[in-house]
Formats: C-alpha cells, structure tokens, sequence
C-alpha cells in the first residue's frame, strides 16, 4: 500500500470497511467437503457488532475541527484544565492506538501514516495525495 497514505484514523476506517464490506457480500465459507462451514457463520454477528463498537469509537475520536491552533487534537479526549488539547495529535491518540493494535497495525505501517489534516476528513478516502 505505497500511494494511499491515510492517517491513524482513516487506516482504522479502511479496515473496518473492508471486514463491513466482505461480510455484507455474504461470502460463504465452505470446508474442504464443500459444505457450510457454520464456524464462519457464527463468527457474523459478532464481527459486525466489533464493526459497529470500532465506528463508535472513531466518531468519537476525531479530528477536533474547533481547535484553531491545534489542528491534529483529538475531540474525543478533549481539553485539559487550560483549555489545551488533552491529545495534541490524533496519530496519539491511545483509544485509536488499541484500536489499531486490534486490526494489526504494525509499526513500519504506523511509522508511515500521514499526519492528521483537516482536509483528510473531508470524502473519499481512497485516493489521497501524498503526505
Ligand atoms: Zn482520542
């Protein structure tokens, strides 16, 4: 994946459309005598619900587009008693960090994402410049 740089969040929102996208398609696993493999199966609900918990936690922890002179904080964490992001950087974040962890981020993927921008939030995540 050598062009399409994302940040932190955007590569955490990459992997949940993909698990979303491949289990919607209701690709059917089958064991080696060609039958339903109902482990599979069961494995769906739950793989959506996790989805579902990571998209929660992503719309929390966001860019927070208030922030003037921080433009990288995390809204989901908030400010601190002197009104300064409690996250300065959004790559920081430790709640998108474990989320990260959970989708198997590895730290050569983490040392190349791009830096939080405001015009990364904006559409499509697919086709972005370079960092
Ligand atoms: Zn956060």
């Amino acid at each position: 994946m050598g062009a399409n740089v994302t940040d932190l969040h955007g590569w955490i929102t990459q992997q949940v459309e993909t698990i979303e996208r491949s289990q919607h398609e209701g690709r059917v696993a089958l064991d080696e005598h060609e039958r339903y493999d109902h482990t599979a199966f069961s494995s769906d609900p739950a793989g959506l619900r996790r989805c579902e918990a990571d998209r929660r936690v992503l719309a929390r922890h966001r860019l927070d587009l208030d922030q003037a002179a921080f433009t990288a904080a995390c809204e989901g964490h908030g400010l601190d008693s002197w009104g300064l992001p409690n996250v300065e950087n959004l790559n920081d974040c430790p709640e998108l960090l474990d989320l990260a962890h959970a989708h198997g981020i590895t730290p050569e993927i983490l040392a190349g994402l791009a830096q939080p921008a405001k015009h990364h939030r904006t559409s499509d995540s697919s086709k972005e410049n370079e960092a």
